[in-house]
């Protein structure tokens, strides 16, 4: 079976990839294992006011950031714009944009080997000149090229009922929560509660998202509705293409590690560029693709870096916690 391109994966990068390369004149075919866009949900679903989402997919509206130190009273950053999502409409609305615009969808495709011909679980084998590796942190397609995210988050996340309104994004900065933070994130009259560890605590996640649960008994009920985690890249950008004999493999989104090291956001990042990358397998300049994610992220991903590698170095006390988040202006120094 051979197209122009292959895309792997279709989550926020794999999709906006499909719809950009196929849209240029590409044949291109698009897999993922889910058998549904989306689902399972392994999201908090948080997203910058300035992404263009269809507006069936918005919850609701975010404008600002709570940020609570240990148990402090917090700090409110009032001017924080976004948007909370029905991620799986997103993804959705998404993978139906790439459809339309002529990629072949293949769901419920799980990919095997890359060798350069994509091998599915099914004995089918696909070939392209070009494969975009859009599935995520634990990318089969980045391991090929050898560029692989390193270094990860752990989470666990549950969606309870919210007693009250909202539309603040409460983090949670605390010295039990090694290598990430708490969040409460509402969504209309759910709220998802969750927290990221370094890999190291994962076996403790279960009991800190316990424990965030009952201290916001206020507002929250016990009941829970849902379940997720998942991992997420924090090591920083990867260099986006490489070559496996004559194919030309591009990566996007947390396949590229960029979603962001210290607040795990990485779903502009991978519309962004899954576009490009999109963009790339159809004219064939992969080296103007890397220089272009070079301009967007680097800067902003180094700096993020940076920021988390202090605060795994630090003791993790009150006045180190809060140069490593992003509303403090000692982030920014
Ligand atoms: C708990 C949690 C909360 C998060 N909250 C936020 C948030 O609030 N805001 C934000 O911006 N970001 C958030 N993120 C990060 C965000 O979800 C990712 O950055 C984003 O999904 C990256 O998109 P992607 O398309 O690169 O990868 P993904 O969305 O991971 O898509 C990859 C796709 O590849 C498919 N795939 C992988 N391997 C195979 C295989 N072998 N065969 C077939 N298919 C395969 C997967 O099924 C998947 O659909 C969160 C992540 C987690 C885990």
């Amino acid at each position: 079976m051979q197209a122009d391109v292959i895309v792997l994966g279709l989550g926020p990068a794999g999709a906006s990839a499909a719809a950009e390369a196929a849209r240029r004149g590409c044949k291109v075919i698009a897999l993922d294992r889910k058998r549904e866009p989306g689902l399972p949900v392994q999201c908090a679903e948080l997203v910058p006011r300035m992404l263009e989402v269809q507006s069936s997919a918005i919850r609701q509206r975010i404008d600002s950031m709570a940020t609570f130190v240990e148990d402090d009273a917090p700090d409110v950053n009032a001017d924080f714009p976004g948007h909370m999502l029905d991620r799986a409409a997103f993804d959705a609305s998404l993978v139906e944009a790439a459809r339309r615009a002529g990629a072949q969808i293949r769901l419920g495709s799980f990919i095997k080997r890359i060798t350069p011909a994509v091998e599915l679980a099914d004995g089918t084998a696909l070939q392209a000149p070009v494969i975009i590796g859009a599935d995520g942190p634990r990318s089969r397609a980045g391991k090929a090229i050898g560029s692989v995210n390193t270094a990860l988050v752990e989470t666990r996340q549950i969606t309870v009922p919210l007693l009250a309104p909202h539309a603040a994004t409460d983090i949670f900065l605390s010295a039990d929560i090694p290598g990430g933070y708490g969040w409460l994130f509402p969504k209309g009259s759910v709220a998802n509660l969750g927290a990221g560890v370094s890999p190291a605590h994962k076996g403790r996640l279960k009991s800190i998202v316990a424990r965030l649960h009952s201290s916001q008994r206020e507002r929250v009920s016990a009941e829970i509705l849902a379940l997720t985690g998942g991992a997420i890249p924090v090591g920083g950008m990867l260099k986006p293409w490489g070559f496996l004999q004559q194919t030309c493999i591009l990566l996007a989104g947390d396949a590229a590690g960029l979603a962001n090291p210290v607040t795990g956001a990485g779903i502009a990042a991978a519309v962004h560029s899954g576009r490009l990358a999109g963009q790339a397998a159809a004219t064939g300049k992969h080296e103007e693709y890397e220089e272009e994610l070079e301009d967007v992220y680097r800067a902003a991903l180094d700096r993020a870096l940076a920021r988390r590698r202090e605060l795994l170095n630090s003791k993790l006390e009150k006045a180190a916690l809060s140069p490593g988040w992003i509303p403090y202006p000692e982030y920014w120094q």
